[in-house]
């Protein structure tokens, strides 16, 4: 498997894939070690996650230039990547072990049921190239916390980074076999999804990887969580602080070069401030500077690969011969995969048409008539992850919060996860959540417990 530096269109180095007998011989181990780390104490699984937080915290420079070699993202965005992940792993050491008091329930028929957590066997992560340590590591430290045992097959283009993942396991002193980088391309996943060694899966990604692992999962009658795609709504109302929502909505599409599965990337602006928010967003837009992921004057970097913007320019064209205008956008000359940050206008609200996502620094915008539209054209959509609406009224706020189709919903601000606080989506943008206690107890066993 080859990493290629988006930005020269170089590549900086290639990985040996496994073979058949390796697999095998890491799910052995796999399966050795979660037959110990199951009985560990609490008090030694917390330590191994702040061990963790504090070789991530030493290594960050190393860590985050190797997501900006490979990926393209803005160093400072890969330092504060890496910063949100020693952050995962502390809150998970501090507040997790609170999160597995069962608690009991009283029996209407005399007796009660005692709840206990208990860790269910080595989980499969497949895991995109995006946000390449956080998305991992938000499956990986509540996976340690529960005593289980964690493999990762992480996107193609990523290799590096799974392997410096690796690296701070044993730099922290985690007992082999506790979180094995299996360097495999996809075809090699059902394999490991169907082996009995194996408990169950999570998957970030794409609608169609999503689809392929969760049929996967189904004929083998396994636990899957699901992290896939979105296309946000980002709503502004005539009462929003209209600078504050344009500043945001620039920040929400541009941020790793649009490619987040939960930035705005439909911006819903009522008719009443529908041209003031277009001028401002234009200019603003406009004066986005993509260029070195290194230099800290940029704003963006490039898209992660050529392969990736020529999907968005195939999605712009599509756009565009349904009807829709383009503000901004051009591809960047050069050997790195650049584009300017731009507008999409006059969208047909077609279920169809916004199907996909657009995963590059192109917004769409609407203009709703009233609130019933706005909602009506945020709903319009396959998927449902994330949201943000922009409103001092609070019926309007009430009406966005029951009446929009999201796993999550920000008030006045651009959509951000947080370790605190479960993440996910409803429709075809996945089921299951991460994060907070819910995502901790989504691969365990809670076992009720009869007693008189
Ligand atoms: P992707 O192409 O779906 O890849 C994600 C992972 O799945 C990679 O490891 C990939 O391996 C693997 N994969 C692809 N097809 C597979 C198959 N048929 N069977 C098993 N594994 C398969 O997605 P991506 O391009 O890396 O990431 C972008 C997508 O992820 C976007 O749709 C984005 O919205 C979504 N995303 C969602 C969240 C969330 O939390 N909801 C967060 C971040 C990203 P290879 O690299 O080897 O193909």
């Amino acid at each position: 498997m080859k990493s290629i530096n988006p930005a020269t269109g170089e590549e900086i180095a290639t990985h040996e894939e496994l073979t058949q007998a390796q697999i095998d011989a890491a799910l052995d181990r796999a399966t050795a070690t979660f037959a110990s780390w199951r009985d560990t104490a609490m008090e030694e699984r917390t330590a191994l996650l702040s061990a963790l937080a504090d070789a991530y915290h030493d290594h960050r420079d190393r860590l985050a230039r190797m997501a900006t070699l490979e990926m393209g993202k803005m160093l400072k965005s890969a330092l504060a990547e890496v910063d949100k992940c020693v952050a995962a792993f502390r809150h998970y050491a501090k507040e997790g072990p609170a999160m597995l008091e069962g608690g009991s329930i009283a029996l209407s028929s005399g007796g009660k049921a005692d709840l206990v957590w208990l860790p269910i066997g080595p989980v499969l992560a497949v895991m995109p190239w995006n946000f390449p340590y956080w998305q991992v590591v938000r499956f990986l430290a509540p996976c340690i916390l529960a005593g289980n045992v964690g493999l990762l097959k992480h996107a193609s283009n990523v290799q590096g980074v799974a392997a410096l993942m690796q690296e701070m396991m044993g730099v922290a002193g985690a007992p082999e076999g506790l979180f094995q980088n299996l360097p495999i391309r996809s075809d090699a996943v059902v394999g490991i999804i169907a082996d009995d060694r194996v408990a169950a899966v999570t998957l970030t990604g794409s609608e169609g990887a999503g689809r392929a692992v969760a049929e996967q999962a189904g004929r083998a009658l396994k636990k899957v969580v699901l992290e896939l795609g979105g296309s946000d709504p980002f709503i502004v109302m005539p009462s929003a602080d209209l600078d504050a929502a344009v500043k945001q909505a620039v920040t929400a599409r541009v941020q790793n070069s649009g490619q987040s599965c939960i930035c705005g990337k439909r911006m819903i602006v009522h008719a009443d401030i529908y041209d003031a928010f277009l001028e401002r967003y234009a200019a603003a837009m406009a004066a986005v500077k993509a260029g070195d992921p290194f230099d800290e004057e940029s704003d963006m970097g490039p898209l992660s690969s050529a392969e990736q913007r020529q999907n968005v320019q195939d999605q712009i064209e599509t756009m565009k011969a349904a009807g829709a205008t383009l503000i901004g956008g051009e591809t960047m000359p050069g050997p790195g995969a650049y584009m300017q940050a731009g507008i999409l206008t006059d969208v047909p609200v077609d279920p169809a048409l916004m199907g996909e996502e657009i995963f590059g620094p192109i917004a769409m915008l609407f203009k709703a008539a009233d609130m019933d539209d706005a909602i009506a054209i945020a709903n319009a959509i396959p998927f449902g992850l994330g949201s943000s609406v922009w409103t001092k009224d609070a019926a309007e706020e009430a009406r966005f919060v029951r009446d929009v189709q999201a796993g999550m919903t920000a008030v006045n601000q651009m959509l951000a996860s947080a370790p605190e606080a479960p993440f996910g989506g409803v429709k075809r943008s996945g089921h299951g959540r991460e994060l907070g206690p819910f995502g901790l107890h989504e691969f365990m066993n809670l076992k009720s417990v009869y007693r008189k």
